[in-house]
């Protein structure tokens, strides 16, 4: 059994795709990916937009078939549910770990990574 993104979708990766799934302007989460032939999704790449995650999007059309998104009131909450895919799902995509903005404190929430280090 799959675990679970938490995120809506999968849609279409390409314009009409995020047009329809993502009509704001808005902190976002998102999951790159495809599925496999048990209709389960499998998350390739996660990543995320502090601001504009429609526009994120769209820069990535072209790299895989399908995405999940998820939106955020907050770009900490974005990172945090960023943080949260990257330990759940090792997506292949993802070599490093999830970046927090520049001059925030934040902390992920399953690692240790950013303890103690200086913004
Ligand atoms: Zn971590």
């Amino acid at each position: 059994m799959a675990a679970n993104t938490g995120l809506l979708g999968p849609y279409r990766l390409s314009y009409d795709g995020i047009n329809h799934a993502v009509a704001r302007r808005t902190a976002g989460v998102f999951a790159l990916g495809s599925t496999d032939p048990g209709g389960n999704f499998r998350v390739k790449h996660v990543g995320r937009s502090d601001s504009d995650v429609r526009s994120r999007l769209c820069e990535c059309i072209g790299s895989d078939a399908l995405f999940k998104v998820g939106f955020f009131a907050s770009a900490r909450a974005a990172f945090e549910k960023e943080c949260e895919l990257f330990h759940d799902f090792a997506p292949p995509s993802n070599r490093i770990h999830p970046s927090r903005p520049k001059g925030t404190t934040w902390e992920c929430p399953r690692c240790k990574i950013y303890h103690h280090t200086k913004p």
